[in-house]
């Protein structure tokens, strides 16, 4: 390892300030996905532990709560800084703990820092009213207060991202947070927990607990103390914590699985909707909760796009994601490469062509190669379950109502892609697509100011943009009474 780019995190959890291993001693490993060496190990922490995490962020609370909200900006911006200061470090990490390609690394560095910026700007803006009153002895306040400790639970595609949407927001309200990292990707979680200490964040306002989800997330699930969870993962997962948030009434935001339709109307600029196919497919080898499941193609231009998607899907370079030239890095474990391979022949046994997708080179157990299906159907796995993998089926269209009916026949409604010119249609396609997100002529979106959640089976909360500061914050209304003279 080139140690200029090389970022030393710790090898314990950080709880209260302090740099701790599991009572029990319990540890377990971080696989670099490409290389299958191990990488660390870090503490499997349990039930107990992360009580302890809990009580650290409730007394940590009483102090962070009541200091200024321009104090408590200046500090996440510290943070954000450090990860601008540290970025080709936290870049290498993640691709060795990841598995994506550097260049998205780098990328994912920026994007995960530009939510604690974003926050810290908008926590000295989490501003309150003051209604026009009905009563001539009373005035009509709405105080916004920060609802208390919060549990954020994190999924490993996006391991630094995902975690600074949430706990910039958290922090910037005037939270104090317990986070759990990804098994996969413990490093990343525990390499924000050090920058969050060099920040001079106070001690328990940030703890990085790694270890057992189960009972960690039924520790944090059933803490009185804990008032809010933030979750980013499986719907299986999504719908546990809605149930188990029952007893304590706790609030919950979840962003959860989707299963996003990819539209080309007759009238798209072809390349550029190859360009974005590409850029919603790929990224991140397939593994984000936005990448294009579906591409409905209008039957015009369907044989045009399939040839020039199938040519730059076969200029897609797998490999080693520390590799320069590689586009595609690694999936994650072996049950993902087994998924992506289930769809492709399930598809093929049911009549998909391949349009492009190499046979595996022997690169290792984990890569797999970007995979082009053509006349895909409905009958096929893949067209009503999320991949999570580098493979793309397309089908024909003829009807717009037609495609906005397919593309809205899914439990799911996180994002979802149109191209097209004509203007009366794309405003009637984005209102008729059942999404949280819509993004017309572009493969990406995503951005700190802009909300990030779906609707239905792809769970509820928006985060970043300026709303997502106000998912910790509970609004308080006051009466001030007897002030007639
Ligand atoms: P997952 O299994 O639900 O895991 C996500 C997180 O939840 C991990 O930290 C995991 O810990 C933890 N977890 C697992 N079981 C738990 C339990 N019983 N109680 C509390 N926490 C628990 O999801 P995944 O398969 O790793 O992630 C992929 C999924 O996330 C996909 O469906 C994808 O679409 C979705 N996703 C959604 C978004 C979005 O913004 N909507 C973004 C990214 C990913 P362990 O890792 O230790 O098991």
């Amino acid at each position: 390892m080139d140690k200029s780019v090389e970022f030393t995190v710790p090898e314990r959890c950080y709880i209260d300030g302090a740099w701790v291993d599991s009572t029990s001693g319990d540890r377990f490993e971080s696989i670099d996905p490409a290389t299958e060496e191990t990488l660390a190990s870090v503490p499997k922490l349990g039930a107990a532990e992360t009580h302890r995490a809990i009580e650290a962020a409730e007394k940590a609370f009483v102090d962070w709560r009541a200091r200024p909200a321009t104090e408590r900006a200046r500090l996440l911006r510290r943070f954000g800084e450090l990860m601008g200061e540290h970025k080709e470090g936290l870049a290498h990490l993640l691709t060795r703990e990841q598995g994506k390609p550097l260049s998205e690394a780098r990328g994912e560095v920026d994007y995960a820092q530009s939510f604690l910026l974003w926050f810290a700007e908008e926590g000295l803006r989490l501003y309150g009213d003051v209604i026009p009153s009905h009563r001539k002895d009373a005035r009509l306040l709405v105080l916004k207060q920060p609802v208390g400790v919060c549990g954020l639970i994190t999924p490993w595609n996006f391991p630094y991202a995902m975690i600074t949407r949430k706990l910039g927001a958290a922090l910037a309200a005037g939270c104090t947070a317990v986070v759990k990292p990804a098994e996969q990707t413990p490093l990343c979680g525990l390499a924000l927990a050090r920058l969050a200490e060099e920040a001079g964040l106070p001690r328990g306002t940030v703890n990085v607990v790694t270890g057992e989800a189960k009972a960690i997330g039924k520790a944090l699930m059933e803490s009185e103390s804990v008032r809010k969870v933030s979750f980013t993962g499986s719907t299986e997962t999504g719908k546990l914590l809605i149930a188990q948030s029952a007893a304590t009434v706790k609030k919950l935001s979840l962003e959860l699985g989707g299963h996003a339709p990819f539209i080309v109307c007759a009238d798209a600029d072809i390349d550029a909707a190859v360009e974005g196919a590409m850029a919603s497919k790929f990224r991140n080898s397939g593994q984000t909760c936005v990448c294009a499941n579906r591409f409905y193609i209008h039957e015009s231009l369907y044989d045009v796009f399939a040839e020039k998607f199938a040519a730059a899907v076969a200029s897609l370079k797998v490999g080693n994601g520390l590799d320069a030239e590689t586009h595609i890095g690694p999936l994650i474990d072996t049950a993902a490469v087994e998924k992506s391979q289930r769809h492709v022949e399930d598809a093929r046994n049911k009549g998909a062509t391949i349009l492009s997708g190499k046979e595996h080179a022997s690169l290792g157990r984990h890569f797999f190669p970007p995979t082009l299906l053509g006349d895909a159907t409905d009958s096929m796995q893949i067209m009503y379950e999320e991949t999570f993998g580098p493979v793309a089926p397309l089908l024909r269209f003829r009807e717009e109502e037609e495609v906005a009916k397919l593309a809205n026949d899914t439990p799911y409604g996180l994002a979802a892609y149109f191209y097209g010119r004509d203007i009366g249609r794309v405003l009637r396609l984005a209102e008729a697509l059942d999404y949280g997100i819509v993004s017309v002529n572009s493969g990406v979106f995503s951005s700190e100011r802009a909300p990030f959640g779906g609707v239905k089976h792809s769970g509820y909360g928006r985060e970043g943009a300026r709303v997502g500061i106000e998912e910790y914050a509970n609004i308080k209304y006051v009466l001030l009474g007897g002030i007639a003279t």
